[in-house]
């Protein structure tokens, strides 16, 4: 039954791919932040708080009612930390009402046997952990050590896919880390990936030395994800280049804040900061042709992915894959849990 589950949605992935290939105007990827609290604090993070309020759900399904009906493929349920919304499973049982492929980002400090039952129950397709480090330190508590129980509750419950996230980069103090959590994922039957960081000033480190042998040995592991298509973005950045692309959001990729507000993504809030209700097909159509000019450096890549699709389609104004550019002017750091979000 859960081999079953997840069967249908490799299909359902698979016809939402059809989907973007065939129709260029409609957002293949939209993240949707009911909670913007959480009950940790990275000290790298600048996406949540420790006090604000759920947003009430008839407003979460008026956007999803919005979203479905500007035609979105997937839409993932992010924060702060939105297991701690009380509604969340009648959230993702909207999307799934509504057609749209269903993905959930958390921390995983919530998660229960019971809690895994009540996603199974919602329709949950996707969920993605990010894990920093092996050890809680001072920087992130999001550590194997902690959520290994957790990840065994997973491995034996869920029946939906479950991709564990590591990092590599500047302020990473133990690269080994990220092989250690990278095979452990594997070993219970996940997918994993791993996400890249760039130094306090927003510059590209390339990996060198053993973190390009991690780096190399992660990229194997997780080879058979669906987040590898990014495979060229990151290979670029580990070698210390810059990419030539055109960043897709506002278009095929939105963020959609705690006010229902549309921007670009997580980092770049404000642009074009539209209420959703009054986003439309000429807003799609201008966001996909504007030049970002952050995306040299970029390294989310949950947009890279929303982007890829489009790399053949004319008119194609992209200078894909030319790692010589220089590093965009508004660069700047990005939060770990936005390195490598789920499709
Ligand atoms: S990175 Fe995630 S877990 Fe950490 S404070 Fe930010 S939202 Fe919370
Ligand atoms: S930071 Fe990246 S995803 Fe966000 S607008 Fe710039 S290029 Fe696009």
């Amino acid at each position: 039954m859960r081999s079953w589950k997840k069967f249908r949605t490799s299909l359902r992935e698979w016809k939402m791919v059809t989907k973007v290939l065939l129709f260029q105007n409609h957002p293949m990827l939209v993240h949707i932040i009911p909670m913007r609290r959480c009950n940790l604090s990275c000290t790298y993070c600048n996406e949540f708080d420790d006090h604000s309020e759920p947003v009430p759900v008839e407003k979460i399904n008026r956007w999803i009612d919005r979203l479905a009906d500007l035609g979105t493929s997937i839409v993932t349920i992010s924060g702060g930390e939105p297991l701690m919304h009380p509604e969340l499973e009648s959230v993702i049982a909207r999307i799934r009402q509504r057609k749209m492929i269903s993905g959930l980002i958390t921390n995983g400090y919530l998660l229960s046997r019971k809690r895994i039952g009540s996603l199974n129950d919602s329709g949950l397709e996707h969920l993605q952990i990010s894990i920093d480090n092996v050890e809680p330190d001072e920087t992130s508590m999001k550590s194997l050590k902690v959520l290994d129980k957790k990840l065994r509750y997973l491995a034996e419950l869920a029946d939906f896919k479950v991709n564990i996230n590591s990092v590599l980069g500047s302020g990473v103090k133990n690269p080994e880390d990220a092989l250690v959590i990278g095979r452990r994922a594997v070993e219970l039957g996940f997918t994993c990936t791993v996400g890249l960081i760039h130094d306090g000033a927003g510059a590209l480190k390339p990996l060198a030395g053993r973190e390009r042998e991690i780096f190399l040995e992660l990229r194997d592991l997780g080879k058979k994800g669906y987040a590898r298509g990014n495979k060229y973005f990151q290979d670029n950045l580990v070698n210390g280049k810059s990419n030539g692309w055109r960043c897709r959001a506002g278009a095929r990729y939105l963020y959609l804040c705690e006010d229902g507000l549309v921007h670009y993504c997580s980092q770049q809030r404000g642009y074009p900061g539209i209420p959703l209700e009054d986003y439309g097909l000429e807003d799609i159509k201008r966001e996909y042709l504007t030049d970002k000019p952050c995306s040299p450096t970029c390294t989310i890549s949950c947009v890279h992915h929303a982007s890829i699709v489009d790399f053949w389609r004319s008119p194609q104004i992209l200078k894909a894959f030319q790692p010589d550019l220089p590093p965009g002017p508004s660069s700047k750091p990005v939060p770990m849990d936005d390195l490598l979000q789920l499709e």
